[in-house]
């Protein structure tokens, strides 16, 4: 497989970052993950914009045009053959004397980009089935905006769903869900669609922003604003997105099922308008 690192392609067992590098001692960095699905990138423009205002957010500069961004991202689905699976980029604030205060405005950022298969990445039987999620406290710090790679908290939360026998955690502020360890959540009653609205409690998810959109182009009712635990084991359909799952059913949640149990009707329709339009616009 080959991988890029500041600059170079070179294959994975190559390629390397320094110890010193503050997205290893202090998660100094960012990091973005785009679909691809038949070899195109699903939503790239959308990932590049929040790319730059999480780097803006943490006083770090965009390290090239999005016109570059893409061609990288571009050479390595194509050198590695990938169909369906994603590409992962992440950038830190490169290597300094391990230090709080940031290392010269001069030291250069560092650049990783690698890319996984996922055969059948968009038939998974998963989203026939749904998911189940338990619900924890939300523990994490208070920029959940910026796409940092400090993620050990909701890395916690995922094992302690698959230790509870369920799949992911939806995580719960002042008896509010905020979102899932890794996409954002929803609920349908009665016809609407409500998630959380956008703020610095929960990260602004660019399959989010297209799955609303496209909602509300189908007509259906959409409510941005959070919801507590109690209205969620209440709901009609429950489910979650993001650039990986798409559209994912959630049938249960802390052992109750949502509804009767099975992936709902909403969840379903926009699962397939999602991924049509998103194959549509792909590049
Ligand atoms: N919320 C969190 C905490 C995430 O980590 C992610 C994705 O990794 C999302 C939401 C969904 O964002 P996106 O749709 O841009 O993948």
């Amino acid at each position: 497989r080959t991988v890029y690192v500041n600059g170079e392609y070179l294959p994975e067992h190559q390629a390397t970052v320094s110890v010193f590098d503050r997205g290893f001692l202090f998660a100094d960095g960012v990091y973005e993950v785009t679909s691809v699905l038949g070899g195109k990138l699903i939503d790239f423009a959308g990932h590049a914009k929040r790319l730059e205002r999480s780097l803006t957010e943490l006083g770090m500069d965009m390290p090239m045009t999005e016109e570059d961004l893409l061609a990288i991202h571009r050479r390595l689905v194509d050198d590695n053959g990938i169909e369906d699976g994603l590409v992962y980029l992440q950038i830190t604030r490169g290597a300094a004397d391990r230090d709080f205060a940031y290392p010269a405005p001069d030291t250069p950022l560092t650049v990783v980009l690698f890319t996984q298969t996922k055969p059948g990445l968009a038939d998974s039987p998963v989203a026939k089935k749904g998911i189940k999620v338990i619900s924890i406290p939300d523990e994490r710090w208070g920029r959940r905006d910026i796409k940092t790679v400090q993620l050990l908290y909701p890395s916690m939360g995922k094992m302690q769903a698959k230790a509870e026998g369920a799949d992911d955690a939806w995580m719960i502020e002042d008896g509010h869900v905020t979102e899932g360890t890794s996409n954002n959540a929803y609920i349908v009653k009665d016809g609407t669609l409500i998630t959380r609205h956008l703020g610095t409690e929960i990260l602004h998810g660019i399959t989010r922003a297209a799955v609303l959109r496209f909602a509300r182009e189908a007509q259906m009712k959409v409510e941005e604003r959070s919801f507590t635990l109690d209205e969620a084991l209440a709901a009609d359909e429950a489910f979650i997105t993001s650039a990986s799952t798409f559209v994912m059913p959630v049938v249960s949640i802390d052992g109750t099922d949502i509804g009767d149990g099975t992936p709902g009707p909403v969840a379903k329709r926009l699962r397939e308008i999602y991924l049509d339009e998103s194959r549509k616009a792909a590049v």
